[in-house]
């Protein structure tokens, strides 16, 4: 069939999604036992235990349409973060909301200005509302280059949109040139500060948080897939002007995310010695990396998310590392679509993965550099 001839051109140019390996098909396809899953940035804790009966009870009510502004769940976060109910929308995880967000607020000849090395999901969703993208470079130490950036805000530019830290790099804005980026950006202009990776980064000394240095026309994404370690079930939330959010409630699908996420977030965010568990277990396996990787003499970016991002010579040598480590049961993250052809993204897993990691590391970087 000639499906082309019914799609526009916006549509045909974007790739589609290439799932990483399962742990299930790389057992099989290599005759592994033990494989270790530090491709997608997923909390390798596993998620607080009373996550399951909290999934189990809603589990009862799953004839009944969600609560379509999760109530509850939204308080208690309205409440930690010291802002109102109004302030707060939950969607079907923060890719979701980045949908909303283009569906929103573009007009048909805006643009939107971002890095060209940080969240895919942000690319994709704006390729899909047809907004163009000005994608500025990352510097040579792959942290935004704040005053590039500004300068390439124009008159029709809707939207800028960073993950502070980022994703792939791990890098972040400091306090700085945080509060430079967003007095330098002006009133037509949405700021959109993608927090994913809060968690981790809250406490880190000059690193600024979005809403402790608030403005009308910032909009700060997060989420419960990452340190909450909820990424099956879809949810996560935006910040925002009351007024701001008032729009986006238009263009959410009316019953995102689902009741069992809402259940299941709200046990979790009560949990906060899982969630500290957590946070300890990335800070000491980057830690372990770091030196790790300063024995081997190889390049990487110290981060402040939950991944670490090594950069090799070129996009063969990091084809052939992700390769070499998938065949012994490593599965790593590929970040071309994301800007960065030579580098592979590591999610910091437990002891276990980053025992297995170092190992499997030793006898592929033999052959990758000799
Ligand atoms: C993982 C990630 C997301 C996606 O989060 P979901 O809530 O699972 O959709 C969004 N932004 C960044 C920067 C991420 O790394």
């Amino acid at each position: 069939m000639d499906a082309e001839k019914f799609i526009p051109e916006n549509i045909r140019s974007l790739k589609p999604y290439v799932a990483g390996k399962t742990i299930a098909e790389v057992k099989n396809q290599y005759g592994l036992e033990t494989i270790s899953k530090l491709a997608s940035n997923e909390n390798r804790l596993g998620c607080s235990p009373t996550v399951s009966s909290a999934v189990a009870d809603a589990i009862t009510r799953i004839q009944d349409y969600p609560d379509p502004i999760a109530s509850k769940l939204r308080k208690a976060v309205a409440d930690r973060n010291g802002v109102s109910e109004g302030e707060v929308l939950f969607a079907a995880g923060s890719e979701s909301i980045i949908s909303i967000l283009c569906r929103t607020f573009f007009e048909h000849d805006e643009n939107a200005v971002t890095a060209d090395a940080t969240f895919v999901g942000f690319f994709v969703q704006a390729g899909v509302r047809g907004v163009e993208l000005v994608k500025i470079p990352v510097t040579t130490d792959y942290k935004y280059d704040v005053n590039g950036i500004l300068e390439a805000i124009g008159p029709k530019t809707k939207m800028v949109y960073l993950a502070n830290p980022n994703n792939p790099t791990g890098t972040y804005l400091n306090r700085e040139e945080y509060k430079r980026l967003v007095d330098g950006i002006p009133a037509h202009t949405l700021l959109i500060a993608d927090e994913a990776y809060f968690e981790y980064a809250d406490g880190v000394e000059d690193y600024l948080p979005a809403l402790n240095y608030r403005r009308d026309n910032v909009i700060i994404l997060r989420t419960f897939s990452k340190a909450y370690g909820l990424a099956g079930l879809r949810i996560g939330y935006a910040i925002a002007h009351p007024d701001l959010i008032t729009q986006m409630m238009k263009t959410k699908l009316t019953f995102e995310p689902t009741a069992t996420a809402q259940a299941a977030a709200l046990a979790a965010y009560s949990d906060t010695g899982f969630l500290k568990k957590s946070i300890e277990l990335v800070e000491n396996g980057r830690e372990r990396l770091y030196r790790f990787f300063d024995e081997k003499n190889a390049r990487y970016t110290r981060s402040i998310s939950n991944s670490v991002m090594l950069i090799l010579k070129n996009e063969e040598e990091a084809i052939r590392f992700t390769q070499g480590m998938l065949e012994k049961g490593v599965i790593l993250r590929r970040i071309n679509a994301f800007g960065l052809p030579n580098c592979v993204r590591i999610t910091i897993g437990t002891e276990k993965d980053m025992g297995h990691f170092e190992k499997s590391f030793e006898e592929v970087w033999t052959t990758i550099r000799n």
